[in-house]
């Protein structure tokens, strides 16, 4: 399907049954187990079966702890916090899980109202829209945008909700070589003959889609850059930041606080709750024109319960304290903890010769395995030495770039992740996956 499997295609095809049929199947039974304690720096993994006197295996409910390297808690919050958990759980016993009741109907409370304040004015926007999960907040957003007469272009790597959001729009998608704003610049070029003013261009509307910090990649956008081509060609920008919100910039307003973007210069900012805030749900950012078009027309919006009152409080305690709203200076002190420690990391891994990917600052770290086969091992032997770690494949990723996917969080000790680099450079030698020679080797 994609240009970069080009040729290999036929093979593929078969290798893709092969490998979601069986090969996931096992990397399933060694990873995609029940958790039994909230995602923070430390998990408690269900462990599947053990075994007796006699070595014959047995069902159980037993738990191992394990240091969490695969949750998206990039700031912490996806645990107990001395700010956000009595308001969540006041939240709780005055409203209850559920609102029961769609967003036009009585499905507003007035913590969806706080909320949605507080989010436009966390992310530089003059209004935003929420809605009760991350991934329909692109795949029922991007159809209400876009239709047909329109032309998406969508980075190569963007999340599957991108992609199907996009596909149901009824609009003509166009991808461009991920993060390459000159490749995005042919593709408009391609489309639109140059120097056409905007009335005369064949489409009624162009936007390009592009993620802050791509979540397979842990790679920043080049969104200045990708931007600066838009302008030219007069293309809305839509930028999804589920894993950059919170987690990068100084003040955690993600990528375009570190890059230097002005938020007026995007046109649609998304953003998924369940990473650096903890909670469930997303978000979109943008004009009052557009938040209010979304409000009178997004199915998603109309007809969908709204999200639940918990999580919406924790939304708005999390902001609050990562912009000190909570009269503490604790937002300030973990995001200096997640850059810390993402840095720390990464530069480790680096010295003991895995090919690790991403950009400095950025708390997705994968580290590639390439080879399929190693998939099952590396995570299966990396858990049993009590470090749980996602592998991530195919359909994920291209079927021969499988990839381990760490997560970084500002609620990791020095002490956690030195422990963790030792397994996984033991692994890492076991399994054969240090490509590049070890630093002191490399003098
Ligand atoms: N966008 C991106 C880039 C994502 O990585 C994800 C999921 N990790 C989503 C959207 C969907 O968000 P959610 O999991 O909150 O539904």
């Amino acid at each position: 399907k994609s240009k970069d499997l080009k040729g290999y295609a036929p093979i593929c095809l078969g290798l893709e049954d092969f490998y979601t049929r069986r090969l996931y199947l096992r990397i399933q039974d060694c990873f995609g187990r029940p958790i039994a304690s909230a995602p923070d720096s430390k998990i408690d993994v269900v462990e599947r079966f053990s075994t007796d006197n006699n070595k014959t295996l047995q069902r159980t409910t037993n738990t191992t702890s394990c240091i969490n390297l695969g949750s998206y808690n990039y700031l912490g919050f996806a645990a107990a916090d001395e700010y956000c958990t009595p308001l969540v759980i006041e939240s709780l016993k005055k409203y209850s899980p559920s609102t029961c009741s769609v967003r036009v109907d009585s499905g507003t409370t007035k913590l969806h109202a706080e909320a949605e304040e507080l989010v436009a004015r966390f992310v530089g926007k003059p209004a935003a829209i929420t809605f009760g999960m991350g991934y329909v907040t692109n795949s029922a957003i991007i159809p209400v945008l876009m239709r047909k007469g329109g032309l998406i272009i969508s980075d190569t790597l963007n999340h599957n909700s991108i992609v199907n959001g996009a596909r149901a729009s009824g609009a003509t998608i166009r991808v461009f070589q991920h993060n390459s704003p000159s490749h995005l610049e042919e593709v408009l070029r391609e489309q639109i003959a140059e120097g056409q003013p905007r009335t005369h261009r064949p489409w009624k509307k162009i936007i390009v889609v592009v993620e802050g910090i791509y979540s397979m990649e842990g790679e920043l956008c080049n969104l200045p850059e990708i931007i600066a081509v838009c302008k030219k060609y007069k293309a809305y920008t839509y930028l999804d930041e589920a894993h950059s919100i919170g987690a990068i910039g100084k003040t955690g307003r993600g990528v375009c606080e570190l890059l230097g973007v002005d938020p007026a210069d995007v046109d649609i900012m998304m953003g998924t709750f369940t990473k650096s805030f903890g909670s469930c749900g997303g978000y979109i950012a943008a004009s009052k024109e557009i938040i209010q078009y979304l409000k009178y027309t997004c199915p998603a919006h109309i007809y969908a319960t709204s999200m639940s009152p918990p999580a919406v409080q924790q939304v708005i305690s999390s902001i609050k304290v990562i912009l000190g709203e909570d009269g503490s200076n604790r937002g300030a002190l973990k995001l200096s903890h997640i850059r810390e420690n993402s840095n720390f990391f990464r530069s480790e891994l680096k010295k003991m010769g895995f090919e690790v990917l991403g950009d400095n600052d950025s708390p997705v770290m994968p580290i590639m395995l390439y080879n399929p086969a190693k998939i099952p091992a590396f995570s299966r032997e990396c858990l049993r030495q009590n470090v749980a770690i996602v592998t991530v494949a195919f359909p994920a990723t291209p079927l021969l770039l499988a990839r381990a996917r760490i997560c970084i969080s500002a609620s990791h000790t020095r002490e956690d992740l030195i422990k963790s680099l030792e397994v996984i450079s033991r692994v890492g030698d076991l399994v054969g996956i240090k490509y590049f020679p070890v630093e002191n080797e490399k003098a």
